[in-house]
C-alpha cells in the first residue's frame, strides 16, 4: 500500500505528523505500508514555484492513496490565482481523476454539547454527504472577468454538467446508500437552473436499479435550512461541487467542530484522496494545538475505502472514540472538566488506544 502524504501549509504538517504516527503504529502490527513525503500549496509554490509540483503530481498518481494536510496562507493571497495554494488542491483533484467527495457529519456523544444547535436535535446524527468535485460552476468554461457591450466589467462562470458526470455521482451516492440505511437525498436547484434539472431527471431514473434506496428529492435553499432545522431526516445526500461544498461545511458544524470531521475524494476504482474538511488554520499554525481527529479519521477511510480493510479502519475510529471518552480534547473542543491536550499528545493518546 503506497501511499502519498501532503502535509501542505499551515497546521497541515502538524496534523499530517499524527495520522502518520497513527498508520506507523498499523505497520508496527503487520500492515505493509510505505509512505513517501511530497509538496503542494504554498508549501509547493516555496519549494519549486507551482502549488503542485510535477513531482507531486507524479506521486500522487503512483500511489494507491494520497494523505493531504491543508493549503493556503495569508502570504499566498497575493499571488497570481494560477499560483495560489488551493489551485494545487484543485489540479490534484482533477489530476487523480477523483470526482466523489464523501463527507461524514457523525456527532460524538461526548460532544454533544461542542454543537451550537440543542443536543436533541443533533444526538445521534450521522449523515454522510456526497459532493460531486470535479465538475459544475468551479470548472464550467466560459468563465472570467470581462467587458460588457455597456463598457463595464462583467464576471462570468459556466455550471454544466453531463449526463454521465452525473450518472457516476448518482452511483457513488445509491452505493454507500445501499451501506447504510437506504435513504438518498439528492439536492438541486432544479426549479431554477436547468443543469440540475438534467441532474434531477437522471438520478430518478437510476432509482430503478436500487429499488431498495427510498430517494426523495429536495431544493437546496430547503436542505440548508432542514440541515438545522431536523438534521437527523437525512442519511446519504448526494449533490453538486458548488452545492455540496457550502452544505457540507454547514453539516460540520452541526457536530460541533470542523476539527473532527474527515473527507475522502475517491475516483471510480477507489484510488482516493483523503484529507481533513477544514483549512490551514493559519491562525494557530505552529502552535500544537489544532486538533489533529479529522486527519487520523481521514486515514480511517483511506483504510476503509482504499484499502478495504475494514478492521484496521474500525480500529482507528475506535481508538479515536476512546480517547474523546478518556476526555482528551483540543482547544477547539475543549469543555470544562476534560484534559486540554496539544496536537501531538492527541496523536499519542490515540496511537495508546488503538
Ligand atoms: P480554516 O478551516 O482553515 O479555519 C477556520 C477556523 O477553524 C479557524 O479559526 C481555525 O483556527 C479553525 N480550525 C480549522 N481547523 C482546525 C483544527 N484542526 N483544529 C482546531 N481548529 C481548527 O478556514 P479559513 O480560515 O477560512 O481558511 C484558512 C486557509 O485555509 C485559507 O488560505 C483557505 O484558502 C484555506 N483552506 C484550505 C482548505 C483545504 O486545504 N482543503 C479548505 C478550506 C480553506
Amino acid at each position: 500500500m503506497k501511499i502519498a502524504v501532503l502535509p501542505g501549509d499551515g497546521i497541515g504538517p502538524e496534523i499530517v505528523a499524527q495520522a502518520v504516527k497513527v498508520l506507523k503504529a498499523l505497520a508496527s502490527d503487520g500492515m505493509k505500508i510505505e509512505l513517501e513525503q511530497a509538496h503542494i500549496g504554498g508549501a509547493g509554490y516555496d519549494a519549486a514555484g507551482d502549488p503542485l509540483p510535477e513531482a507531486t503530481m507524479k506521486l500522487a498518481q503512483d500511489s494507491d492513496a494520497v494523505l493531504l494536510g491543508a493549503v493556503g496562507g495569508w502570504q499566498y493571497d497575493t499571488l497570481p490565482r494560477p499560483m495560489r495554494p488551493e489551485q494545487g488542491l484543485l489540479r490534484i483533484r482533477k489530476g487523480m481523476g477523483v470526482f466523489a467527495n464523501l463527507r461524514p457529519a457523525l456527532l460524538y456523544p461526548e460532544l454533544a454539547s461542542a454543537s451550537t444547535l440543542k443536543p436533541e436535535v443533533v444526538s445521534g446524527l450521522d449523515i454522510m454527504i456526497v459532493r460531486e468535485l470535479t465538475g459544475d460552476i468551479y470548472f464550467g468554461q466560459p468563465r472570467g472577468i470581462q467587458l460588457n457591450e455597456n463598457g463595464e466589467r462583467e464576471g462570468i462562470n459556466t455550471m454544466r454538467y453531463s449526463e454521465s458526470e452525473i450518472r457516476r455521482i448518482a452511483k457513488v451516492g445509491y452505493e454507500i446508500a445501499m451501506k447504510r440505511n437506504r435513504k438518498l437525498c439528492s439536492v438541486d436547484k432544479a426549479n431554477v437552473l436547468e443543469t440540475t434539472e438534467l441532474w434531477r431527471e437522471i438520478v430518478t431514473v437510476m432509482n430503478k436499479d436500487y429499488p431498495d434506496v427510498e430517494l426523495s428529492h429536495m431544493y437546496v435553499d430547503n436542505a440548508a435550512m432542514q440541515l438545522v432545522r431536523a438534521p437527523k431526516q437525512f442519511d446519504v445526500m448526494i449533490t453538486g461541487n458548488i452545492f455540496g461544498d457550502i452544505l457540507s461545511d454547514e453539516a460540520s458544524m452541526l457536530t460541533g467542530s470542523i476539527g473532527m470531521l474527515p473527507s475522502a475524494s475517491l475516483d471510480a476504482c477507489n484510488k482516493g484522496l483523503y484529507e481533513p474538511s477544514h483549512g490551514s488554520a493559519p491562525d494557530i499554525a505552529g502552535q500544537d494545538i489544532a486538533n489533529p481527529l479529522a486527519t487520523i479519521l481521514s486515514a480511517a477511510m483511506m483504510l476503509r475505502y482504499t484499502f478495504n480493510n475494514e478492521e484496521s479502519a474500525t480500529r482507528v475510529e475506535n481508538a479515536v472514540k476512546k480517547v474523546l471518552a478518556q476526555g482528551y480534547r483540543t482547544v477547539d473542543i475543549y469543555t470544562e472538566g476534560t484534559r486540554k491536550t496539544s496536537c501531538s499528545e492527541m496523536g499519542d493518546a490515540v496511537v495508546k488506544n488503538l
